[in-house]
């Protein structure tokens, strides 16, 4: 049994007894919405596009006006979702999927994506810094700056010739701790040595949670909000701006600190 929150709980396909009440979520319509009984059996596929369906599709049942408290008691324990073929990313959708209030629910989703991303970075080491604090593509002289890899700051200015101001070390970096706060933003950024290279990439438009939780407005900040603190991005992925997409993009109202000058797609494209 899997504990979704304090009251609910998923159980995995495998151990479903044959008496087990549910109804698979392909059966759950508009019409059956507010006769819900048990438990919603819920098989996940080996593709993005269809498990970022079912976890929408599944988001638009649990947050209906109509939707009864759906569960099926088993080991007195309310069972909400039957599943199969799940993974860990897939589960904590789950258990998101579960959370009502916003502020609560974006946390926990952006905290997830900072780990698993920390974790492959930790797994696979591909900066190898050494003990004077330079990276790899420092020491191959592909970075701009010898130390603190590509932790260096800056803002997007109206000037069309540099685009940027002058770069320094960013204010969250500290002497001994490394990074102090958790930037989905840079945690996404592979620079272009490592990408070339073939040694570390980050695909993050395949992930499952920024498609199935997030408009492509949010995903813009996700993406481009470098040295800011998490707050800062947490704030901003909440003021759910319901600019559409492509003006969204283009003027760079994505980002935390606004270049003066209007042309954020461009800007994005060139720097990052
Ligand atoms: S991403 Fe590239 S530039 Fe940044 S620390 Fe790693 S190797 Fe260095
Ligand atoms: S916020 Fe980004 S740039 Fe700043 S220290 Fe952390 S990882 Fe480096």
């Amino acid at each position: 049994m899997i504990k979704l929150n304090e009251e609910h709980y998923a159980l995995d396909f495998e151990n479903c007894p044959n008496d087990f009440g549910y109804i698979k979520i392909e059966d759950v319509n508009d019409d059956n919405l507010n006769n819900l009984r048990f438990a919603i059996k819920v098989e996940f596929k080996n593709d993005l596009e269809s498990n970022v369906k079912i976890i929408k599709n599944l988001i638009y049942i649990i947050n209906n006006e109509k939707t009864n408290d759906f569960y099926t008691l088993y080991d007195n324990k309310k069972v909400k979702f039957l599943i199969k073929n799940y993974t860990n990313s897939l589960l904590v959708a789950l258990k998101a999927s579960l959370i009502k209030e916003e502020k609560t629910r974006v946390e926990y989703l952006y905290d997830y994506l900072c780990d698993y991303i920390d974790n492959l970075w930790n797994e696979k080491n591909p900066c190898q810094f050494d003990e004077h604090s330079s990276c790899i593509a420092q020491r191959m002289k592909v970075a701009p700056y010898d130390i603190h890899g590509c932790c260096y700051s800056f803002n997007y200015t109206k000037n069309p010739f540099t685009f940027t101001t002058e770069s320094e070390v960013c204010k969250y970096l500290e002497k001994g701790k490394g990074c102090t706060q958790k930037n989905l933003s840079c945690k996404i950024f592979v620079c272009k040595y490592l990408r070339e290279n073939r040694i570390f990439n980050i695909d993050f438009d395949k992930y499952v949670i920024p498609k199935a939780f997030f408009s492509e407005n949010q995903i813009l900040i996700m993406k481009y909000n470098h040295f800011h603190t998490r707050d800062e991005l947490i704030d901003k992925l909440i003021k759910n701006e319901k600019t559409p997409n492509i003006l969204y993009d283009l003027h760079g109202d994505y980002r935390i600190s606004k270049p003066v000058w209007n042309n954020g797609w461009y800007l994005k494209r060139i720097v990052i």
